[in-house]
């Protein structure tokens, strides 16, 4: 082995000796890859294809322990870590320039235990993965709407889906985690143990420590659930939207109805004279009573005159997988997102406006609807403050040609600017680019002075700095 330059939490230059390099590659048992290795170029790749980052050390981790020396060995050498979980943050954090990524993608494990509704789950684990594991007993827990997307970093930013409005937020569901902190302690943390930091965790991000295993409240649903698309084209756009706003904000918990702006992608049961014009889709989730499904979405499809719909009883663990498609990893991305705690005519018109200016066939608005438990929950019981968001937007530039780089980032920073006046001062950490992390504070909110006590407590150096970064609070 040769020695290896690195660059160190203040991008420093530095080398770390053979004899060092060698004591820690026998202590990684999914072993370590360095550049000249043939796994390095796949192993460094993430969702978002603007990411294109070269960490000079991955580590492959398949245990706590592995864990445990990964995080001493950074600390020691005062070398940029970085942690990748399922590797769909927008960011890129999730790789290291110059640093040493922690990679969890060999620890996808995840076990339920069916008498007791909880299921623990391995760092790695794709939404898939606990999906199809939990649903094998009619369970879930509420994950996101991308099947690919990795469950550490959905539940460390906060988490929201399908079943939110019914379940809370990921984190709501949390009951514990087993977490590496910066002095290479394995910890675990739950409302009994150290309980600081189990409040920290749950919205903080990857601020505080590895998480090595999580363990969820699971909840009976499906497998199936009545659930679908209703399309309408451009022309409605603005009836159509005002009366999703007056029906969500009355809907039960049981029903989601989230809207995507985009031109129409071929699906079979749109004419084809549809098919690459602007349109506004309903994406619907009734997931209370099979059998009352059909009457409680009913009212979706006299918004005005669809230009399609497929609804209809459908597996739950199938309906995570119906965006797959439209996310493919690999495409440059670019993201902007508010949130709102009502949808007013003027937010509606601004984004009717932007709609009309899509700069790429990829590109799309979509806005979730939140509130029911998530809601009902205390803005200070968890490190989430955003619990007034009703509603989620998030701006997708998404495109393929470098060359669009500057057009589509600029689409998608206006509308976030027009966006803002009708928004709430919170974000959501999970959607937050490379270049926010000037609105972490905002995002959280009145819980920001704790979250910056306890990351003195757990991360006085901020080893832990490749996330939407929490400084740690000063003195005393
Ligand atoms: C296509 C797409 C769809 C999405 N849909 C939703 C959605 O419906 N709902 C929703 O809430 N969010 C959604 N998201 C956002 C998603 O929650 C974030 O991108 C999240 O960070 C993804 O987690 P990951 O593990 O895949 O990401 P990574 O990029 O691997 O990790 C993100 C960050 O999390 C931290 N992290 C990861 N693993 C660990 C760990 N084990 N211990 C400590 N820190 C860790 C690190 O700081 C890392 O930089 C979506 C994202 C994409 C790209």
């Amino acid at each position: 082995m040769q020695s290896l330059s690195y660059l160190t939490l203040d991008k420093d230059v530095r080398q770390v000796r053979p004899a060092e390099l060698e004591a820690f590659a026998a202590q990684v048992s999914g072993g370590v890859i360095g550049m000249a290795d043939a796994a390095y170029e796949e192993a460094r790749k993430v969702w978002n294809g603007m990411v294109d980052r070269r960490p000079a050390l991955i580590a492959r981790c398949m245990n706590d322990a592995d864990v445990q020396a990964a995080v001493r060995f950074a600390a020691a050498h005062q070398m940029l870590l970085s942690v990748r979980g399922g590797g769909h943050h927008i960011a890129g954090n999730a790789v290291a320039e110059g640093g040493l990524m922690i990679d969890m993608s060999g620890m996808r494990g995840v076990s339920v235990d069916a008498d007791r509704r909880t299921a623990r789950v391995e760092p790695g684990a794709l939404l898939s993965d606990f999906d199809r594991e939990a649903q094998a007993h009619g369970l879930a827990v509420p994950l996101g709407i991308n099947s690919t997307t990795g469950v550490a970093g959905l539940t460390l930013g906060g988490g929201f889906g399908w079943l939110t409005r019914r379940y809370g937020l990921t984190i709501d569901n949390l009951l514990g985690v087993k977490i590496v902190t910066a002095d290479g302690q394995l910890r675990t943390a739950s409302a009994q143990s150290e309980p600081e930091l189990f409040w920290a965790v749950r919205g903080g991000g990857g601020n505080f420590g590895v998480v090595t295993s999580f363990e969820f409240q699971l909840h009976p649903v499906g497998p199936e659930v009545y659930s679908g698309l209703v399309v309408y084209p451009f022309s409605q756009a603005q009836k159509v939207l005002r009366a999703w706003r007056d029906f969500t904000e009355k809907a039960p918990d049981e029903l989601s109805v989230w809207t995507v702006m985009r031109q129409a992608p071929p699906l079979p049961f749109l004419p084809e004279s549809v098919h690459g014009k602007e349109v506004v889709i309903f994406a619907i989730v009734w997931c209370g009573e099979l059998a009352k499904g059909e009457q409680a979405v009913a009212p979706v499809l006299k918004f005005g005159e669809p230009v399609g719909s497929a609804l209809g009883p459908t597996p739950y663990a199938g309906f995570q997988t119906a965006f797959d498609p439209l996310l493919a990893p690999g495409a440059r991305n670019y993201w902007k997102s508010n949130n709102f705690d009502r949808m007013s005519d003027a937010a509606i018109d601004m984004l009717i406006e932007n709609v009309g200016k899509l700069p790429g066939p990829a590109c799309e608005i979509f806005v979730a609807q939140l509130g029911g438990a998530m809601a009902r929950v205390k803005p200070d019981a968890t490190a989430f403050v955003g619990r007034d968001a009703r509603y989620i937007m998030n701006v997708h530039g998404r495109w393929t040609d470098p060359a669009d780089d500057d057009k589509v980032r600029n689409w998608a920073r206006a509308v976030f600017q027009q966006a803002a006046p009708h928004a709430t001062a919170s974000g959501y950490v999970n959607f937050l680019t490379e270049d926010e992390a000037g609105r972490v504070a905002d995002s959280y909110g009145a819980n920001y002075p704790r979250l910056r006590a306890a990351k003195r407590r757990f991360d006085p150096d901020n080893l832990f700095r490749m996330n939407l970064n929490i400084a740690p609070a000063q003195g005393g």
